[in-house]
C-alpha cells in the first residue's frame, strides 16, 4: 500500500479562501479589520521566519497586521507594559508573542498577561481550561490544524485509537485533549506517549491515527506502526542544508518507509506547517467577531 498524501497546504488554502470571504464581510458589514499583534523578541532565526511568514499570510487575507521586533535585551517590564496597551486598543483583536523568548523573561507571566479574549495562540490557562471542558473560545493552533486535516480528509476518528507521541504544551497535550471530546472530529480513544513509557512501539502498533510531535526525525520508523494507519507528522526538524544553504526539513516520522504501510500521511514540509498559520487566522477572525457579538 502506498498512502495517500494529506496535503496540509491545499487544506490551508481552502481554508484560507473560506477566511477571506468573512474578512471581507466583516469589513463590509461591520466595518472591521480583523488585527493581529506579532511580537518578536531576540534573533532566533527560524522566529524570524515564522513572524515573517504570519505578517505575510495576513496581508494576503486582509489582516492587518502590526509588527514588534526588539533586541534579545528588551526588559521584561516593557515587553508586559506593551501587552497591557494592546489589551486595551480596540484594533487589535489578537496577540502572539512569539517563543521561545529570551531566557531573562518569564514566558508564563507574558502569557498570563495576554488578554484571553486576544489570546489567538490559545495558550492562556483560561483558554486551554475552556479546550477541556470542551467549551473553546481559542483552540491552539498546530493541534487544531491537525484536527481539521483529519475532518477536511474524510478521515473519521470517532471510536478510533489514536496515539499521540508527544506531551508537550503547545501540540501533545492539546491534540489529545481535542481529540478526547465528545464532539464531532474527535470521538477518539487517545494514548499519550512520550520518552518516559515503555514498549512505545506496542502503543503506536495499535493506533489507527497516529500523530507524532516529538522533535526527532525517524522517532517513529515503519516496524513501528500497523498496515493502514493515518499518520499525522507534526515535527520540523532541520536536517542538513541544500547547496544553496537553505534548510533541509524532515518531520518525526521516516516517511519513506511509513508511506508504504500507512493509508494516508502528512508530509513535511507541506503538512500540518501551513494548517498552524491558517488556524491563526481563523482564531483572529473569531476574535474579531466576538467583538460584535459584545
Ligand atoms: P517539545 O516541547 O520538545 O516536546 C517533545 C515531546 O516529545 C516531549 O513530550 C518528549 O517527551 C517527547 N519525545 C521526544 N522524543 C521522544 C521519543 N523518542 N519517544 C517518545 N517521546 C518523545 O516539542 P514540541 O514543541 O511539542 O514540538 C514537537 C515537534 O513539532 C518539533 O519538531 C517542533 O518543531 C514541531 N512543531 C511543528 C509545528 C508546526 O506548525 N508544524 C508547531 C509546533 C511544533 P518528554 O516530555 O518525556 O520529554
Amino acid at each position: 500500500m502506498t498512502a495517500r498524501i494529506l496535503s496540509g497546504k491545499d487544506i490551508a488554502k481552502e481554508i484560507r479562501k473560506e477566511l477571506k470571504v468573512e474578512i471581507d464581510e466583516l469589513k463590509a458589514k461591520h466595518g472591521i479589520t480583523p488585527g493581529l499583534a506579532v511580537v518578536l523578541v531576540g534573533e532566533d532565526p527560524a522566529s524570524q521566519v515564522y513572524v515573517r511568514n504570519k505578517v505575510r499570510t495576513c496581508e494576503k487575507l486582509g489582516v492587518r497586521s502590526i509588527e514588534h521586533r526588539f533586541p534579545a535585551d528588551y526588559p521584561e517590564a516593557d515587553l508586559l507594559k506593551l501587552i497591557d496597551q494592546m489589551n486595551e486598543d480596540p484594533d487589535i483583536h489578537g496577540i502572539l508573542v512569539q517563543l521561545p523568548l529570551p531566557k531573562h523573561i518569564d514566558e508564563e507571566k507574558v502569557l498570563l498577561r495576554i488578554r484571553p479574549d486576544k489570546d489567538v495562540d490559545g495558550f492562556h490557562p483560561y483558554n486551554v481550561g475552556k479546550m477541556l471542558i470542551g467549551n473553546p473560545d481559542f483552540l491552539p493552533c498546530t493541534p487544531h490544524g491537525c484536527q481539521q486535516i483529519l475532518m477536511r480528509s474524510g478521515i473519521e476518528t470517532e471510536g478510533k485509537e489514536v496515539v499521540v507521541v508527544g506531551r508537550s504544551n503547545i501540540v501533545g497535550k492539546p491534540v489529545a485533549a481535542i481529540l478526547v471530546q465528545k464532539a464531532k472530529g474527535a470521538n477518539a480513544t487517545v494514548t499519550i506517549c512520550h520518552t518516559r513509557t515503555k514498549n512505545m512501539a506496542e502503543h503506536t502498533r495499535r493506533a489507527d491515527i497516529l500523530i507524532v510531535a516529538a522533535g526527532k526525525p525517524k522517532a517513529v520508523t515503519a516496524d513501528m506502526v500497523k498496515e493502514g494507519v493515518v499518520v499525522i507528522d507534526v515535527g520540523v526538524n532541520r536536517i542538513g542544508k541544500t547547496p544553496e544553504g537553505k534548510d533541509i526539513l524532515a518531520g518525526d516520522v521516516d516517511f519513506d518507509a511509513v508511506k508504504e504501510k500507512a493509508a494516508a500521511i502528512t508530509p513535511v514540509p507541506g503538512g500540518v506547517g501551513p494548517m498552524t498559520i491558517t488556524m491563526l487566522m481563523m482564531n483572529t477572525v473569531k476574535s474579531a467577531k466576538m467583538r460584535i457579538a459584545k
